[in-house]
């Protein structure tokens, strides 16, 4: 099994996410969070809006049904679509981009026609079937809802859109002060032509983006801050392990806003424990562009042998508030004078991938066989289990005596007294817990407990409960020192 299989199994297993609608046959791309994925979710979310709120961003919450009028101005009705094809024999649908690229040609077929004559040419075949594949179509990824109206109305299939036309209220709301950070979390809609591996590529996904509004004719007032070594993919092939700074002032990277948000970007995936040796930054090759932006590096994570994109920084420039204005004849210029049309970077998170990056980072199997989640404290579902030794002479109930007290300063603590200790200690590693509690017969005589972290496996012994209760969310740092 790869690395990516055995996650899945576990997380299927444990309870972190599962296929969605599974008693009807389930539904291509479409995915539940489970109990611990979705409290590990928000774990993500809260990591990423608290490193946001610190440099002053502003939160924003917009629907997901977006009426046609905002698509046609921001170009997604007529260019937010993939090449696809579909077999002739099978019937099944493929993107044409991907069917390439798993030749080694690394290309986006411009149109159709091209599209066409590039499977014809390199007899591509139907990855189900086999049989030749011979034709292709543009098909547009945005879900196009039914409406009781005249008005058509779509699911967006980013977040963005709804930032971007109430940019005027959010200026105003910001005293008129250029640069704006606005951030929103929320879900995004793609009629992907083929979803697949799991929460990687689905037709609802989980996002969080950031638009960064900036004076076009000021010099930014951002600066690369300091120097994190990471390897850079430049759009002329050229790879590199460099520092950000440097990249900027190499002028590998073009704008110092990019290269800030870059490091942001790298801080929040470092902070979550996504292994800095499985991530790089790969920019765009021109043809691979959006069609609203001039320059885009991603964030990438080695998922087994694909490199996978996790978060997309775009420069889009002028283009949407431009577009909206010209759209809407609202006036969306700012400024003393009135006269500044904003340009905006955006680095736009894919917290499915993110999440699918923590736990392949923090995934190992020890010698034993046996599975670990490593995760952090911060991200994992729970943080502390109260496992009773064993389940008689009053130890079950001690042991919920003290979850009970326990839960009302850290919520996120389990209590487990099924099957054998060991059985236990194991079920708490593969879900990442990283401390467990174990309550035996010298708690009830003499109050003390044994503690159990979860990467050393080491145990420490006659704890005094006292000392649970102090000087932090549930161990001191006396405590935790000891497990140093
Ligand atoms: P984009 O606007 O295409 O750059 O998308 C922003 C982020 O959303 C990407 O970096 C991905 O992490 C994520 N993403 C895009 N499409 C999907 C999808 N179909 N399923 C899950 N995540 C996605």
């Amino acid at each position: 099994m790869s690395n990516f299989d055995e996650i899945i199994e576990i997380c299927k297993r444990r309870g972190f996410f599962w296929p969605s609608f599974q008693i009807y046959g389930g539904s291509a791309g479409l995915y539940d969070y489970a109990p611990l994925g979705t409290i590990l979710k928000e774990n993500v979310y809260k990591i990423w809006m608290d490193e946001y709120l610190k440099i002053g961003a502003i939160p924003y919450d917009s629907p997901s049904i977006t009426p046609e009028a905002v698509f046609r101005a921001s170009g997604h009705l007529q260019r937010f679509a993939d090449l696809a094809t579909t077999c002739e024999q099978c019937k099944s649908s493929f993107k044409v981009e991907s069917l390439l690229s798993s030749q080694g040609i690394n290309m986006v077929p411009l149109n159709e026609e091209q599209a066409a004559s590039l499977l014809i040419d390199n007899k591509i075949r139907c990855p189900k079937c086999g049989a030749f594949l011979k034709s292709a179509y543009n098909f547009n990824l945005m879900f196009q809802i039914s409406s009781n109206g005249a008005e058509k109305l779509y699911l967006r299939p980013e977040t963005a859109q709804g930032i971007f036309v109430n940019f005027k209220l959010l200026i105003t709301y910001n005293r008129g002060k250029l640069p704006l950070i606005v951030i929103q979390r929320g879900k995004g809609f793609r009629n992907e032509i083929s979803p697949r591996q799991a929460i990687i590529r689905q037709r609802e996904f989980n996002m969080a983006e950031v638009e960064v509004f900036l004076d076009p004719s000021n010099k930014s007032s951002f600066y690369p801050y300091k120097g994190e070594l990471i390897t850079l993919l430049s759009n002329d092939g050229k790879e590199q392990k460099t520092d950000i700074e440097k990249a900027f002032v190499d002028g590998i990277i073009g704008t110092p806003e990019h290269a800030y948000f870059m490091e942001i970007t790298l801080r929040i995936a470092l902070r979550m424990g996504i292994d800095r040796n499985r991530l790089r930054f790969r920019q765009h090759r021109k043809d691979e562009l959006a069609h609203y932006s001039s320059d885009c590096w991603d964030l990438e994570f080695q998922l087994d042998e694909d490199w996978v994109e996790i978060v997309g920084i775009s420069d889009r420039g002028q283009f949407d508030v431009k577009n909206h204005q010209n759209s809407s004849g609202q006036n969306m210029s700012v400024g003393e004078n009135g006269d500044i049309i904003p340009k905006v970077l955006e680095p736009a998170y894919g917290i499915d991938r993110m999440i699918m990056a923590i736990l392949s980072s923090s995934y190992n199997k020890r010698d034993s066989g046996y599975k670990v989640l490593s995760l952090k404290q911060e991200i994992s579902p729970y943080v502390l289990a109260i496992l009773p030794l064993q389940k008689k002479d009053g130890l079950t109930e001690k042991a919920q005596e003290i979850f009970n007290a326990m839960r009302q300063f850290e919520p996120r603590i389990l209590f487990d007294d099924s099957g054998s200790i060991g059985r236990r200690y194991s079920r708490q590693d593969e879900i990442g817990t990283p401390y467990c509690i174990t309550v035996d017969y010298d708690t009830l005589s003499r109050d003390i407990v044994t503690i159990r972290e979860r990467d050393s496996q080491r145990q420490i012994k006659e704890v005094p409960m006292s000392s649970l209760t102090v000087g932090g969310p549930f161990l001191n740092n006396d405590i935790l020192d000891r497990f140093k």
